[in-house]
């Protein structure tokens, strides 16, 4: 026999299903060929890690035990503070950019100052008055960027406000409300 017909039938051979003559003809190449005997042990091998796949014994309890586990956890929140991080992170990351922005134009922390003041000055003149406010004295963009920035600020807070103090006060006096009637 050949190595070239000995190894198709090494498959079969192991699972004992070569007719006895095959089975024979193989066992003799194997003896003499140490090629097809060390491919044989291969096979064998793979054999090995193919049927011996682990199944871990479950105790008898597990879902109720595990269902058990789940319900004694508490109840997952809501990501409230996402929006919150959001906008503290618009926030000052538009600060930063903005006085980024104001010093690499050269100017001194003090003038920074007095143009934010100055542009604060002009958006409030500009809301109370009209927009006539802002078209006169061509207000920077700079100063104008850190004005609109500067709402922003306070309309974050103020939205904080409501949110971390109007609303637990509201709730509260809805759930005495309620238990009242
Ligand atoms: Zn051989």
């Amino acid at each position: 026999m050949r190595c070239s017909s000995c190894e198709p039938l090494l498959d079969r051979f192991l699972e004992g299903t070569l007719t006895p003559r095959e089975m024979s003809e193989t066992a003799a190449h194997l003896r003499s060929c140490a090629g097809c005997a060390r491919l044989l042990e291969e096979l064998k091998v793979v054999d090995a890690l193919l049927f011996t796949t682990y199944v871990p014994e479950l105790p008898r309890n597990f879902t109720f035990a595990v269902m058990a586990e789940t319900l004694s956890l508490p109840a997952p929140k809501p990501h409230e503070h996402r929006v919150w991080s959001f906008v503290a992170l618009y926030l000052a990351a538009a600060w930063i950019a903005a006085l980024a922005m104001f010093l690499a134009s050269g100017a001194s922390l003090t003038k920074l100052g007095a143009t934010l003041a100055f542009g604060l000055g002009r958006l409030a003149h500009a809301f109370s008055g009209g927009a006539a406010g802002i078209g006169h004295g061509a207000p920077a963009l700079a100063t104008f960027g850190l004005g609109v920035l500067s709402i922003d600020l306070a309309l974050a807070c103020a939205a904080a406000v409501l949110y971390f103090v109007v609303r637990p006060r509201l709730a509260a006096h809805l759930a005495s409300a309620s238990e009242g009637q």
